[in-house]
């Protein structure tokens, strides 16, 4: 299987816009608050079917 996809390594790249998770066909990705209060997508890897539609749907990563 190929590598579960990376949405974001730092905060900076991710502003919580809920766009990965409203695209996954698995319902794989689950928006986790963090201490603060801000929601970062987290991904399932057992549901991961590795179609990278979350990455390409992400605004942040298609403008890089
Ligand atoms: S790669 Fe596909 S199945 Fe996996 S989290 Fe992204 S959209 Fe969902
Ligand atoms: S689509 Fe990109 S910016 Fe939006 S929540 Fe997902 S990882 Fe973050």
């Amino acid at each position: 299987m190929n590598k579960l996809p990376i949405l974001y390594r730092r905060k900076e790249e991710c502003c919580g816009c809920t766009a990965c998770c409203a695209i996954c066909p698995k319902e794989a990705i689950l928006m986790v608050a963090d201490e603060e209060g801000f929601e970062y997508p987290q991904i399932d890897e057992n549901k991961c079917v590795r179609c990278y539609q979350c990455i390409k749907v992400c605004p942040i990563k298609s403008n890089l």
